[in-house]
């Protein structure tokens, strides 16, 4: 099949919220006819329908990024004046593209907007170390399917992409869907991906995928387009658009379980860097004696306090394979399971103040596996940053636990699919 992988690259918008665009980086463009009729009309730049259809793409953009906002935050998401979100909604009501009900704000009425149910599905594909998540959603986000299923230590990625494509498709005949019904897949990798070339940034982070173009290895199994990030990039990006980085304007996503890496929120956007590398936290170094890394150099964070060190410290214990046994151990009360989780945020928590002295976010959000360890995890993490970080007014960055567990990369990959796809334009009116 011709090439269909696509890259992804920031730009800032006219309303000062950066944006996600992706564009193809080789091969012929093989868009779904709507999509392609899309850009064939797009308008001449600076004409009054190039104005009033960016308008009408800034009120859609933000319902995407907030799946549903009252006409008031549309205004404020916008910065467009609450007579032309009013007038856009309205039209794009009756052409069927928004949906508006009523609604209470503080005990008012409000009218609140979202996306039209459309036939359309996306899915989500999430390729954690260990594990496989995969989902299938309406437009709007809705999870409409989900599977699960474990993946073996240096999964090669041929046999996974096959697996995936299988559990893929059988999802959607279970939802009397096809694959092709699918407008894009999202989906995340344990490793950075470098966004000039769409493979894995650096040698030996993710074994058996090395010179994949990943997005295109698996575009050729599915028929369709798909996008490619890491899985902290993605999970940053859920957490910033209905998590717990909303709302922050510069904030630290920290994916901690099997591996350990970061991303770096700039206005709800994952910074990637020049080479999608940015936040590779796990690959700061704690101690320069310490163990060889897999990426090469000595004693980074992941070699004291990422999955695989952790479960080196039971190697004895037949009962401790994963991080989910240290997680159920811990919460059971065992003090050893306890006591090594803490060091291990204690060791997170060094490396999170050299980065909070480096970009200076107001707030830190922690997920990924060991995450879900709570307090035991975070506690020892605010005590290292508090001696480490450059205090502000405001004192350091606060650390809080993910809103969305473990599933928030599962909800970036969707709405990196989702941003994919050109929404609700395929039936404007020039
Ligand atoms: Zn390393």
């Amino acid at each position: 099949m011709n090439g269909r992988l696509f890259r992804s690259s920031l730009t800032a918008g006219r309303s000062g919220i950066k944006a996600r665009h992706h564009r193809p980086i080789r091969g012929k463009r093989l868009l779904p006819a709507k999509l392609c009729r899309v850009a064939a009309r797009h308008p001449t730049p600076g004409s009054q329908t190039s104005l009033r259809e960016a308008n009408r793409a800034r009120v859609i953009d933000s319902l995407k990024r907030h799946g549903h906002l009252t006409q008031v935050e549309l205004a404020g998401a916008t910065g467009l004046s609450p007579a032309t979100v009013s007038n856009i909604v309205k039209e794009l009501s009756t052409s069927g593209v928004l949906a508006t009900s009523t609604t209470s704000r503080s005990g008012r009425r409000a009218v609140e907007v979202t996306l039209a149910r459309r036939p359309g599905l996306v899915a989500g594909m999430h390729f954690s170390s260990r594990h496989l998540r995969v989902a299938v959603a309406d437009v709007d986000r809705t999870i409409v399917a989900e599977n699960h299923v474990p993946l073996a230590l240096d999964h090669r990625h041929d046999r996974e992409l096959d697996r995936a494509t299988l559990l893929l498709a059988d999802m959607c005949e279970s939802l009397d869907a096809e694959l092709s019904d699918l407008l894009a897949v999202g989906m995340a990798v344990p490793a950075p991906i470098d966004v000039r070339t769409g493979m894995v940034s650096t040698p030996g982070l993710l074994r058996g995928w090395e010179g994949v173009p990943v997005a295109e290895a698996l575009s050729e199994r599915v028929q369709l387009p798909v996008f490619v990030d890491s899985e902290a990039n993605l999970g940053g990006l859920a957490e910033a658009r209905s998590g717990a980085a909303r709302g922050a304007a510069g904030a630290v996503y920290l994916h901690v379980g099997h591996t350990i890496s970061a991303a770096l929120l700039v206005g709800g956007t994952p910074f990637p860097g020049v080479s999608g590398k940015a936040g590779q936290i796990g690959h700061v170094t704690i101690d320069e004696n310490g163990p060889i890394c897999r990426c090469g150099s000595r004693g980074c964070l992941d070699t004291l306090a990422g999955g695989p060190a952790l479960l080196e410290l039971f190697r004895d214990d037949p009962g401790m394979q994963r991080v989910r046994d240290l997680l159920l151990r811990a919460e059971s009360g065992d003090a050893s399971a306890r006591r090594v989780i803490a060091d291990a945020g204690r060791h997170i928590g060094i490396a999170a103040a050299s980065l909070t002295n480096l970009i200076d976010p107001d707030l830190i959000v922690v997920g990924g596996e060991l995450a879900t360890a709570g307090e035991i995890l975070l506690s020892p993490m605010r005590h290292a940053l508090d001696r480490s970080a450059l205090a502000g007014a405001d004192g350091v960055p606060d650390i809080v636990q993910g809103a969305l567990g473990e599933r928030a990369e599962l909800h970036g990959c969707l709405a990196l699919a989702v941003d994919s796809v050109d929404v609700g334009l395929g039936v404007l009116t020039p």
